[in-house]
């Protein structure tokens, strides 16, 4: 533990120097053993792992009776929520939302009820990027003057990593989420795209795949009351994240785009609020304006997150049990043959709904004379299809069962951290198994994240199978089950076949028979 210099109660680096610095991973330990210090027992501070540089990723619990281990919250029977901060470490205002928060819960006024619910808080998931300070890695963005850089350590981006699991970081988060299975789980960036009107815009899971129950709970009942509680509570205008693309359609413009209207990101579970919903839970992504000042976005996302862990709170126990319907209903339909999941997506548009859009102005960061940009001038509202949403446009029924030959022992390997139960197979036996055999394959030309991402198109049939021993089963019968054939199936569009796990198949050519075998 750090000593600690900081009042009672403590302060966080933007209070103190007048919103112009971010805390170093440093300062964030401070202010958390000046939160410990006080000795509430209702805040428990822990850590999910520590980065390849040695920085601890602390986690605080705060639940009333006290939780201090993943257990004791899943015997509380109550709503359990993650909160990420930070994981694109220049995006710092989640970081100080919830230092803030933290602080509440301790010396009052209690931002929730804190009796109804366990919250689980990572202010500084990304703590190497973050400590990669530098006035230049976030152009644009009203503040502060010394941000972290998006990256891991490694150069690598932690929210692209959802599936392939390359970072330690992202490793500790997983085994976190596998451990602790909050049922709401909250990532808390600053968008950096089209000029808007909003002070926040956020996503639900955005995957077809996910459990249609926990779509429509989600995009229809969640986010639309939280919408109205920001406004009336606290003053601050939310909507659907979205942003106007150039003609090429590859980059974000601040000009408003009536043809193409309002245009969310991406279905695919590389983005972690994405492989959540195939986890069966229910996931947020909350993105701050660029071009609002630092004070604003710390405390548009402070007042989110507030709004969210209420809305979990009066749920009460009906939300645990409503994701354990859904891994019920997942076990069950992949039991039975009846999972249905997309391998092709597409986005489609809700509709033309009233946008907010604004000005803004040029300006500098006075300190370091970098240039930024400041919302300013009236709101107007423009009304424009607003494409938030995908669809399945071709869709697989999941197996019963994946047989991975011996040679994919690192899938095996990698199923395993994320949560899967992996039987190893010690007899060979036969049997009549699902095949696939390579029709074509491409190779993406530009390197994205250390990879050439892959594509396959496979010729399914059956056929008798000599399964070696050292082979691996994964039976479907798991509430991962969607996560599963996201990760395993050769059809599915963000999986190891994406990410180069098939690569010694896909480059033998057409007709080669891939070791994995579906029952
Ligand atoms: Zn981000």
């Amino acid at each position: 533990m750090p000593r600690i210099f900081l009042p009672d109660p403590p302060v966080t680096v933007p209070e103190r120097t007048d919103y112009r610095l971010t805390s170093t991973h440093a300062e964030v330990m401070e202010f958390l053993a000046a939160v410990d210090a006080a000795g509430d027992r209702r805040v428990f501070l822990t850590r999910f792992g520590a980065t390849p540089e040695g920085r601890e990723q602390p986690l605080v619990v705060i639940a009333d009776p006290p939780v201090r281990s993943a257990a004791e919250a899943r015997a509380s029977g109550k709503p359990v929520l993650w909160i990420n901060a930070n994981i694109h470490a220049g995006e710092v205002e989640g970081k100080e939302a919830m230092l803030a928060l933290i602080r509440e819960v301790v010396w009052g006024p209690e931002p929730w009820p804190v009796e109804e619910v366990v919250v689980l808080l990572a202010p500084i998931y990304n703590a190497d990027g973050n400590d990669r300070m530098a006035p230049k890695n976030r152009p644009l963005q009203q503040g502060p003057s010394n941000p972290g850089q998006r990256p891991s350590a490694r150069g690598l981006d932690l929210n692209r990593d959802g599936m392939k699991l390359e970072n330690l970081e992202a490793r500790n988060l997983t085994r976190a989420l596998v451990e602790w299975d909050p049922h709401v789980f909250v990532d808390l960036h600053t968008t950096n795209g089209s000029a808007h009107g909003y002070e926040l815009t956020y996503a639900p899971t955005l995957t077809p795949s996910a459990h249609p129950e926990l779509i429509s709970e989600s995009t229809d009942r969640w986010l639309p009351e939280i919408r109205e509680r920001m406004r009336e509570r606290h003053g601050f205008e939310v909507f659907d994240y979205g942003n106007f693309l150039s003609d090429g359609a590859h980059e974000f413009v601040d000009e408003v785009d009536k043809e193409h209207g309002w245009r969310t990101y991406d279905h695919r579970p590389r983005f972690v609020t994405n492989s959540m919903g195939l986890r069966n839970r229910i996931a947020i992504l909350s993105e701050a304006y660029s071009y609002a000042d630092f004070r604003t976005r710390i405390a548009v996302s402070r007042a989110f997150v507030q709004e969210i862990v209420r809305y979990a709170a009066e749920q009460g126990p009906s939300l645990p049990a409503q994701c354990a319907k859904w891994d019920a209903d997942t076990r069950s339909q992949a039991r039975t043959g009846q999972l249905a999941q997309h391998v092709e997506a597409a986005i489609y548009s809700r509709g033309v709904e009233p946008v907010l859009i604004r000005g803004f102005e040029e300006g500098a960061d006075p300190e370091t004379g970098e240039k930024w940009r400041v919302a300013s001038g009236p709101r107007t509202t423009l009304e424009l299809p607003v494409w938030v949403g995908f669809m399945g446009k071709d869709w697989a029924k999941a197996p019963k069962a994946y047989v991975l030959g011996p040679e994919l022992s690192a899938v095996a390997a990698l199923l395993r951290v994320h949560g899967v139960l992996v039987e190893d197979v010690k007899v060979p036996y036969e049997a009549t198994l699902t095949t696939f055999h390579l029709e074509s394959a491409t190779r993406a030309q530009q390197p994205f994240q250390g990879h050439n991402e892959r594509t396959a198109k496979w010729k399914v049939g059956s056929d008798s199978v000599s399964v070696p021993a050292g082979s691996f089963r994964v039976d479907l019968d798991q509430p991962s089950a969607r996560l599963i054939f996201q990760l395993v199936d050769p059809r599915a569009d963000d999986g190891c076949l994406t990410w180069n796990f098939y690569d010694k198949w896909l480059s033998a050519g057409a007709g080669v028979e891939i070791p994995i075998w579906a029952e």
